[in-house]
């Protein structure tokens, strides 16, 4: 096997049986099956995500990024991306690190409020919210131009500001498994710190599909975003039930792939 896919097929295998291990917690009768729903769907993304979808995203920041860096500097090198130039790359690494956690935060926020606000934007991120048995497998079914749209613009901001981004290479691993982890079907918070930091409970009830729970929980990390811009809903005793998007998604991924080019009904 092809060594990024070996590593994909016992990622799957970990995360399987972590995220197995943690449903249990719940009553029998609330568990889903592993061949829920989609199954077979967010399968096929959890091997286009990171090996297709992320190579037209690396290709489209370059694209942008590097004739930026070549009007200022006059050349670009693998140093001058990794290790940021400038006045930003002088402060400190943990300053950098905060200050590219906050800049994606806020960018992060209002991209994702105009992707479920523009209509062809949101025909893109639809198919994200289209599980109706949510895990955190559902985590990787994102549409690449929801992707591209979404890392170019957290992404290009930083790296043109001249921030490193080797300042958050070590926090990138655990801010993955934190996106993977807020769809798993469990009920957690993280209790004093429910506020402080994105949980399964707070983005699932942005992909729930009641009225009450509509365009509410748009950060990725850090829900003071929401309780900022009024959009924040964490009912004490509520959880959600019922997920999917209010707008009919074809299951499979080819046909997915296909879904946001077609004319809307
Ligand atoms: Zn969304």
């Amino acid at each position: 096997m092809h060594p990024p896919i070996r590593s994909l097929v016992v990622g799957f295998l970990v995360l399987l049986a972590l995220f197995r291990m943690l449903e249990r917690l719940r009553p029998k009768t609330q568990r889903l099956r592993i061949l829920r729903r989609g199954f077979a769907t967010d399968l096929g993304y959890w091997f286009f995500t990171p090996v297709a979808t992320r190579t037209v995203t690396a290709l489209a920041t370059f694209l942008v990024v590097i004739p930026v860096l070549w009007a200022m500097y006059g050349k670009v090198d693998r140093n001058l991306i990794l290790h940021g130039y400038g006045p930003a790359s002088r402060l400190p690494m943990w300053v950098q690190g905060i200050a590219i956690v906050a800049i994606v935060e806020v960018i992060g926020y209002w991209m994702h409020r105009a992707f479920h606000r523009v209509p062809w934007l949101w025909r893109f991120h639809a198919v994200h919210h289209s599980s109706v048995d949510l895990d955190w497998l559902s985590a990787t079914r994102v549409h690449p131009g929801n992707d591209v749209v979404m890392k170019l613009a957290t992404t290009v901001p930083v790296l043109v500001l001249g921030f490193a981004p080797a300042a958050v290479a070590g926090i990138m691993p655990l801010l993955t498994l934190l996106a993977v982890g807020v769809h798993a079907h469990v009920d957690w918070d993280w209790g004093p710190l429910r506020a402080a930091i994105a949980s399964p409970r707070f983005h699932r009830w942005h992909h729930s599909d009641e009225a009450a729970a509509r365009d509410r929980n748009f950060a990725g990390l850090l829900p003071v975003m929401d309780i900022l811009f009024g959009t924040y809903h964490m009912p004490k005793d509520a959880r959600p039930a019922s997920f999917g998007a209010d707008t009919p998604i074809p299951e499979g991924l080819l046909r997915q792939l296909a879904f946001p080019f077609r004319r809307a009904r």
